[in-house]
């Protein structure tokens, strides 16, 4: 697999054996039985799959893409045997309990098949993901009846899920939604309205589809208190749990996106015949709590499929750039001396050191946040648990924006390292680019998850989530310090990590003192700072790996990894004073900016 275009597996290897501590992972009472064997069987078996079934139609998908006909979504016929195949072999159900059909492994191991997949194909794997990830937000908050019709269905690989969140008038701000529930007294509810982008909301791929709709229960109360979730089926359930007949959902037309193809985006209306029936989940008003449930999950999950079009579009340049054979070095005089290799040309490793950077440090973060996800939700609370889950969530907005601003960013540099070619649809660069420009906007865009991280995970639980990770970050600077060779890079760290601090508390209290909007008004700025300084911990904790990792024997593993942290802290990472040092002045060159000045 080290070879692979998908996933270079001596890097995943450094992250599981020596950085994440797996063995403590399996030790939970949760995954009893398994080991690291059964954990990189299914590796392997993920990413054979997605080299045999995945691979090969990523960019027939994205040639055919999906059409309306007689009011049917039509597919190539790949991706329904790549789903039906991904749900045989059990990645449906991976994380689900045993007792709920599925396999119970980690959800660490999860999220690695499931970046496999996204690195192969991200269109044709949003299918069954989407149905998981309902799956889930059902397990999490449905009854057991509920659970037992829709959810099992699921992990069966027989019927799909979608999330219909987003209206054509109401995208960031869901407060704004007007679908309406009005109970019809039998404990199900009639619905009524539009949803607008909703992915794989309609296609023939399984017996059913569920769809998991926000709406607004008559009489509700205004803005985000007032949402309630419902189970929407495409077909009404029999007494028997059998799909039986049409429930009112119309796919009213299809959205023709830039990337990601392969997975139909769609606008439906519910209750256009005054027919739609649904279902309520959990206690009413509580639709938005719920809806992050699964929506946190995903945006974890967006993030590392950002991660995994930069980690293709890496690979990619990088065999370009050793192959292609372009001009001399500058101080190379003789005209007929032969061509170098423009790997050799410094702005040419300049931009694979800074697609290499964000990659694979944000790679490390994002299986972090999976390695959180399952102590938070499998240890105990003795074991640190609720810190954990604070970090986690202080930490899922910054995996959602940095890294998908920042490996979006990376498949530009691979489309500049291919010169023309790049930007020409014979090569695959292009698509990557194409695939990963979706990930800044959706899940919430880049700057709603900047909101979410200043204006309220910064402060969370008094701020416990911010100290966990300067904590952590701390601890990792004062090992690194031991090391003559990572004793500057952890005193640059920790000095960050300490004026990150500071400049956190100084916005904290402006914005206690009611200074909201100014404050506010450079949460960009302060996600990029939180990111950077997380991905800086990445690389020096991954050199810190190395020193106990038996590829410490592979000189050019280690100088790749110790090269690529070197760059980062040399040329990246001192942004982060920029940043803070806007954020500390409370810069309003934005805000300030008169709307008749454009
Ligand atoms: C391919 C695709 C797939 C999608 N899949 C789904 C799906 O399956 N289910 C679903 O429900 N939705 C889905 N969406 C919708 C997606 O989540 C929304 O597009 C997204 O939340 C943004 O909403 P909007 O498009 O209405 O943009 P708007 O909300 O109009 O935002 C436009 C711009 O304004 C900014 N902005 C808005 N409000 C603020 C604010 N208060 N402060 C600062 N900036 C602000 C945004 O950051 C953005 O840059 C999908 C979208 C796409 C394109």
């Amino acid at each position: 697999m080290s070879d692979s275009p998908l996933l270079d597996r001596r890097h995943l290897d450094l992250l599981l054996n020596e950085m994440l501590d797996i063995e403590a992972l399996l030790a939970l009472p949760r995954y009893a039985g398994q080991d690291r064997e059964t954990l990189n069987q299914t590796i392997e078996a993920a990413h054979q799959l997605a080299l045999d079934q995945y691979l090969p139609h990523n960019r027939k998908s994205d040639l055919q893409e999906p059409q309306m006909v007689n009011g049917k979504v039509e597919l190539i016929p790949e991706i329904a045997a790549a789903v039906a195949a991904f749900n045989d072999a059990g990645f449906i159900g991976m994380y689900a309990d045993t007792d709920d059909g599925g396999l119970q492994m980690p959800f660490l191991a999860t999220s690695i098949c499931d970046a496999i997949f996204a690195a192969a194909n991200p269109g044709t794997v949003a299918y069954p993901l989407l149905a998981r990830a309902a799956a889930n937000l059902l397990k999490a908050h449905a009854n057991a009846d509920q659970q037992a019709r829709y959810m099992r269905p699921i992990i069966e690989g027989r019927f799909f899920g979608t999330m219909c969140l987003s209206e054509p008038q109401a995208g960031s701000s869901l407060g704004d939604i007007k679908t309406l529930a009005e109970p019809i007294g039998d404990g199900r509810y009639k619905i009524r309205g539009a949803k607008m982008w909703i992915s794989a909301g309609d296609h023939e791929l399984g017996e059913n589809i569920v769809h998991l709709v926000l709406a607004k229960i008559v009489g509700a109360p205004p803005g985000v208190k007032g949402i309630s979730l419902f189970i929407v089926p495409r077909f009404r359930l029999d007494d028997e749990g059998r799909p039986a007949e049409r429930n009112d959902v119309v796919l009213a037309g299809l959205n023709h996106k830039m990337g990601q193809r392969g997975s139909v985006n769609t606008f439906l209306k519910f209750g256009e015949n005054d027919d739609c029936t649904g279902e309520l989940v959990g206690e009413p008003h509580q639709g938005l709590a719920y809806m992050f449930h699964m929506m946190n999950e995903e945006r974890i999950g967006v993030g590392m499929g950002a991660v995994m079009q930069g980690y293709v579009g890496y690979r990619y340049s990088l065999q370009y750039a050793r192959e292609r054979q372009q001009g001399r070095h500058a101080d190379q005089r003789d005209p007929s001396a032969a061509p170098v290799a423009i790997i050799e040309h410094a702005d040419i490793r300049r931009m694979l050191l800074a697609q290499r950077a964000a990659v694979e440090g944000s790679f490390a973060l994002g299986l972090y946040a999976a390695w959180l996800v399952d102590r938070t939700e499998h240890a105990g609370p003795s074991e640190g648990r609720d810190e954990e889950a604070e970090l986690l969530d202080l930490l899922t907005p910054v995996i959602k924006a940095w890294c998908s601003d920042h490996c979006l960013r990376a498949n530009e540099l691979a489309i500049q390292i291919l010169g023309g070619y790049g930007y020409t649809r014979e090569y695959p660069v292009e698509q990557c680019y194409r695939d990963n420009r979706i990930n800044p906007i959706h899940e919430g865009s880049n700057g709603i998850q900047a909101l979410d991280l200043l204006g309220r995970k910064a402060g969370q639980a008094n701020g416990r989530g911010l100290r966990a990770l300067l904590t952590r970050i701390e601890q990792c600077c004062a090992t690194a310090s031991e090391f003559d060779d990572l004793r500057a890079h952890a005193e640059a760290l920790k000095r960050y990590a300490a004026a990150l601090g500071r400049t956190s508390a100084t916005l904290l209290q402006a914005m206690a003192a009611g200074q909201i909007r100014s404050t506010l008004a450079n949460a960009h700025h302060y996600l990029q700072a939180v990111g950077d300084l997380c991905i800086g911990w990445m690389w020096l904790w991954q050199a810190l790996a190395l020193k106990r990792s038996p590829r410490q024997q592979e000189p050019g593993f280690v100088a790749g990894k110790l090269g690529t942290l070197r760059y980062f802290f040399q040329v990246e990472l001192p942004r982060i004073e920029h940043a803070l040092a806007l954020l500390a002045s409370a810069d309003d060159s934005a805000l300030s900016m008169p709307v008749d000045g454009f």
